[in-house]
């Protein structure tokens, strides 16, 4: 299953991104780490944010500054530009 850009949007408290590698991944900002989606892609997204580690991530990050170290990177292969927290590179 490939990535859906609407779950960016959907997930973006949860710092879901589109994997910069493979659109069969997805990345999340708070874990700085790259997932395989599978057949029920959206469900991998759910069952990772909701495991201990990334709620711990996540809540190590400060709201306010979600968006403070952003960079965008233009990704020739999914031809759009992709936003990620520098910390993340
Ligand atoms: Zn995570």
């Amino acid at each position: 299953m490939n990535y859906r850009d609407e779950w960016t949007k959907k997930y973006e408290e949860d710092g879901i991104q589109a994997s910069e590698e493979v659109f069969t991944k997805f990345h999340c900002r708070f874990c700085s780490k790259d997932y395989e989606l599978d057949n029920n892609g959206e469900s991998k997204i759910k069952r990772h944010i909701s495991t201990d580690k990334h709620k711990k991530n996540k809540g190590e990050h400060h709201p306010t500054d979600k968006y403070k170290d952003q960079v965008s990177t233009f990704n020739r292969n999914r031809n759009t530009f992709i936003t990620r927290n520098k910390l993340a590179i």
